[in-house]
Parts: C-alpha cells; structure tokens; sequence
C-alpha cells in the first residue's frame, strides 16, 4: 500500500510554446519510464511557461488521457529558469529529472542518469560531448560563458552543461530553501555539493518549433549566473579604477612638469578629449557592474513570490 502511494520518479518539463514537440515528448518519455520499470510510481510533470500557441490545450487533453501527467499552468511568462523551479516546487518524487520540450535532451538518457543515481550519487548531470544543429553563435557563446564563469568564480559549476539532470529528493528540499529571485540552478546545484557525477550524450538539434530563449534572455541568463555566483566584476571595476587613476596620476605630474618648469605646453584639445572620453567610459562601466548587483540586490530584498500558478490540472480521480 505504502509502496504503490510512493512517487520514485518525476520528471519536470518546462513547456514555452512547444505544440510542435509535447505529443512526441509525451510518448518517449512513457516508453523510456515504463522501460525503466521503477519501484514505485513516476510523475510527468509539466509547467506551461505562459505560452501563446496551443501548448496548454494539449496539457490538459494529455492529463485528462495520462494519470502520469499533471500540469501547472503559470500567469505569464516567467523564464525557463523560475518555471523549472516551480516544478521543482511540486515535484513529489524520491528523484527529480529536469528535461527541455524540444527534445534537444533525449528522454532515453534518463535510464544512464536514474541508474547512476541509484549507484549512489545525489546529482546526475547530462554533459554535452557536442551540439549539433545549433548555430555557430550560440555554441561559441555558450561555450565562452561557461569558461569565463568558471574562471571566476569558486563554485565548481561544471562546463557544456545545461539543466538536464537528475536530481534526488535531497537535492530538490535543499533547492526550496534557496529563495533568491534570480535563479541560476545549474550554479545553485553546484553550490550545494553532495556527491555528483556526469554522463556525456550528443546534444542534438531542436526536434519541432523554435528556440524560446532570445538572445535577450541567454543574456540576462549569463548575468545571473556570474552575478549569483561571483564577485570577480566588482573587484575588476575596482582594479581598473585603481590602473586608470594611476595612469590619470603620472599623466598630471607630466602636466604640471610642462607648464611650469618648461613652460612648454600645447593647447591639448586632443589629450583633453581622450582622458575625458576614457574617463567616462570607464567610470560608466564601474557604475553599471555596480548596478547588476544591485539591482539583483533590491529584487531579493522584495521578495516578491517568484511565479503564480493560473491552472492546474485536477487531481486525479478516486
Ligand atoms: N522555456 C521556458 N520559458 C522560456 C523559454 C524557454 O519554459 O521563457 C523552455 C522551453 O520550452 C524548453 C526549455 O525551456 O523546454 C529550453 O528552451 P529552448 O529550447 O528554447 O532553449 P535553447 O535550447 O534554444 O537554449
Ligand atoms: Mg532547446
């Protein structure tokens, strides 16, 4: 009796206009859970991120079908990152798998992560041996990202490494306790330690639709990351304050040495011009490093709620 009321696996999908991938999504990852033969129940756990294609009908025909499914259907548009966290936020299984839609992550991987994890380990990352289908921009940027962040920061956040993982319920209580509003779960899963490993998959392209990460949001995803998990560009604006004050220094001995011991000096428009240009520049910069954190700071001490759930599906009947 116990045993069957117990939830052994769920697997949390975060769903911005993917119509063209929840029915294929849906079926490979029915076929790779029953294949699994867990000892206990799985969950399918949908969060619909404000889409405005026909995603949320279809959650809802694929509840009303699937006793497995239940969906959340958030108010807006929150971001990839906040609705992941929702699902975390009602997921009910001794092991979390986090998944994209697009099918980009192969649902058959999960069988090597569940299996890593019933070896031992609290965390079971999906690494990317290589990306197929993406374009160069993304790759490259994606890859520098991940360098610079390591470079700077104390935190082992592991590189070419995306969402896809497997999480024990261990994980997912310590992730609740985590309030902060800018989420950056794959450093706040780093951070948290426990014993982790990876598996390396083949990332291929996506299967339907299109990405519904702008370059707007990679970037505010990428100051997240290095503003929650580093300190580096603050302690930079201070050094580059520091050299540029220096060199400003030499260059008015320099000036005063000209004017009044060799009463030899130029009009100096340009030299005028550039230390102001530079000056401002720089200054400008230091300001708005300052800012990021700032303004990151302002939004944790709101504490606003992170997401508010419009729908969810009913619960199952009996
Ligand atoms: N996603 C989301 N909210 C968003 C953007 C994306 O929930 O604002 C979901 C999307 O449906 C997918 C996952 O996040 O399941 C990854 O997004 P996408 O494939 O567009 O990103 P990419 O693979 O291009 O980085
Ligand atoms: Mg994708």
């Amino acid at each position: 009796m116990a045993d069957l009321a117990r939830l052994a696996l769920s697997v949390v999908v975060p769903i911005y206009n993917e119509e063209a991938n929840i029915g294929a999504l849906h079926q490979r990852l029915t076929d790779v859970l029953t294949a699994l033969d867990l000892p206990g129940r799985y969950e399918l756990l949908f969060i619909n991120d404000g889409s405005y294609d026909e995603s949320l009908a279809l959650l809802r025909v694929l509840a009303a079908r699937d006793a497995h499914v239940r969906y959340f259907d958030l108010s807006r548009n929150f971001g990839h990152q906040i609705a992941v966290s929702a699902g975390l936020d009602q997921a009910e299984g001794d092991a979390v798998v986090i998944i994209d839609a697009d099918l980009q992550d192969p649902p058959e991987l999960i069988i090597e992560l569940y299996a890593k994890l019933r070896a031992g380990y609290e965390v079971v990352y999906a690494r990317r041996r290589s990306r197929q289908n993406e374009n160069v921009a993304k790759r490259l940027t994606a890859k520098a990202f991940y360098r610079l962040l390591v470079s700077i920061t104390h935190v082992a956040i592991p590189v070419d490494t995306g969402d896809f993982r497997i999480i024990s319920r261990r994980v997912v209580l310590a992730l609740r306790q985590m309030p902060e509003q800018h989420k950056f779960l794959r450093g706040q899963i780093a951070w948290l330690g426990f014993r982790q490993t990876f598996v390396e998959y083949d990332r291929a392209g996506r299967q339907g639709g299109t990405t519904g990460y702008t370059y707007r949001k990679m970037v505010r995803l990428a100051l997240d990351g290095i503003t929650s998990f580093s300190d580096a560009p603050l302690k930079a604006a201070t050094m580059l304050g520091f050299a540029v004050s220096g060199i400003a220094f030499l260059l008015m001995m320099y000036t005063l040495y000209g004017r009044l011991v060799r009463h030899d000096y130029q009009p100096g428009w340009a030299s005028l011009m550039m230390s102001i240009l530079f000056l401002g520049g720089v200054q400008l910069i230091a300001v708005g490093i300052i800012g990021e954190y700032i303004a990151r700071l302002s939004a944790n001490v709101r504490q606003r709620p992170l997401y508010f759930i419009a729908e969810a599906s009913p619960p199952p009947a009996g």
